[in-house]
């Protein structure tokens, strides 16, 4: 008989799930999933069949005064889901947790004691952390039967290297836990266990590049990843759809004590005014970047894929070498430009990009001469973190 496991990903204003069924207990197949938007005040119901086609796209009815609003969502989302799991009983709920701290280097069950844990993490990633454990307190409340496993954006780096752990601090910084930590773990792992797939082996010394609103690189040597652009938040490395991703530090102190920003101005400027919107004065949306011929978004644009392309040579020190790049997530996956202008600073390392294969959209990017492999590949997190909850459930 057929299982379902559902994963929920949750952020400041939305709740996505996916719901997987696996019939022999091993082969996940995607069945579909829902999704609420637009959260707090302009609520929105979408759900997807196994083909991703919109079944239903409909405004919710905000929530009543005093009731919170993530958790009324998860009304429709819970009838969907009785609905899609009556022939294929609940297994497990995965659940998306952007920081593991320095304690989970893997997925984990869930239980009082573990989400006492993770709230410790909160001020790591105040943006991302309170949703994601208040949705799984709003699960586990409705769904107190099957397991909750919590599967972590920071696990995959948990391996790395001192070096590429630490911040030039004294050491009882590190004991404070402010380290490197690194993020979108779920959608390297992924890459790391596809890439051999598409490639036809696994190449020893690879970046992956996760080009989306939020963008990281990770240095992956034999699949495992050994540094990554981000660092104790996930502010820091590539500029990002809003964010600005590393700056000189002595700048945030300019803006404090010269300029008199307040540290939530400073904030606020840090991760919604930046990056690819802050710098092109018009849209973090790559799609609408591209159709603009304005000179500042030109020039926005060029620095993005300088800045990639700095960060990937930069991890190549850490792998001591570059055989192959791997551009992934909404602009990595999607946008030719892009990888074309990364390839070109990268031209220096033997990188060579076939232009109809990168206009085609890949997987394989790059001419036969190439000495570095160029690849697009599409992430799967959902299916990452329905992976991780099968074989954590089974435990
Ligand atoms: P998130 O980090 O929110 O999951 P995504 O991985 O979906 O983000 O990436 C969003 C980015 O991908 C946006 O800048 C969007 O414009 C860009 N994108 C999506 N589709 C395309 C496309 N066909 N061409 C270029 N950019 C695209």
């Amino acid at each position: 008989m057929s299982q379902s496991i559902l994963t929920v990903n949750v952020g400041s204003s939305s709740i996505k799930t996916a719901l997987f069924h696996s019939d022999d207990g091993n082969a996940l197949r995607r069945i579909g999933g829902a999704s609420v938007t637009g959260l707090p005040d302009r609520p929105q119901l979408t759900v997807k069949d196994a083909a991703g086609t919109v079944t239903t796209d409909r405004a919710l009815a905000p929530p009543a005064a005093g009731r919170d609003a993530q958790d009324a969502a998860l009304d429709p989302l819970m009838d969907w889901l009785d609905r899609v799991t009556a022939d294929a009983p609940l297994a497990a709920i995965g659940h998306r947790v952007v920081h593991g701290g320095p304690d989970f280097a893997e997925p984990v069950r869930v239980d009082d004691q573990v989400l006492d844990r993770l709230a410790a993490f909160v001020p790591l990633a105040p943006l991302h952390q309170p949703h994601n454990l208040a949705a799984i307190r709003a699960f586990r409340a409705r769904v107190a039967d099957v397991p909750h496993i919590a599967c972590f954006d920071t696990a995959f780096h948990q391996g790395k290297p001192w070096r590429a752990k630490t911040f030039p601090l004294p050491p009882a910084y590190f004991a404070r836990n402010i380290r490197r930590y690194g993020f979108h773990g779920l959608s390297y792992d992924y890459i790391a266990r596809t890439l051999p797939e598409v490639a036809g082996h696994l190449p020893r010394r690879t970046v992956a590049a996760h080009l989306g609103n939020g963008a990281s690189l990770c240095a992956l040597l034999d699949g495992r990843s050994v540094a990554t652009s981000m660092g104790l938040t996930a502010l820091d490395g590539l500029p990002m759809g809003t964010r600005t991703g590393a700056l000189d530090p002595g700048l945030v102190l300019y803006l404090i004590q010269e300029e008199g920003m307040s540290p939530d101005a400073v904030a606020d400027l840090l991760y919604h005014h930046g990056g690819l919107k802050g710098m092109s004065g018009l849209s973090n949306d790559m799609t609408v970047l591209r159709a603009s011929d304005d000179p500042q978004v030109v020039r926005t644009l060029d620095y993005y894929a300088y800045r990639v392309a700095q960060g990937i040579a930069a991890l190549a020190v850490d792998l001591g070498g570059l055989d192959a790049v791997v551009f992934t997530a909404g602009i990595g996956q999607n946008d030719p430009g892009v990888r074309a202008g990364v390839a070109r600073h990268l031209a220096w390392m033997g990188a060579e990009l076939d232009d109809a294969a990168n206009a085609a959209g890949g997987p394989c990017l790059h001419s036969p001469d190439s000495r570095v492999g160029l690849w697009a590949i599409a992430t799967d997190e959902a299916g990452m973190i329905a992976r991780h909850t099968l074989a954590q459930a089974r435990r």
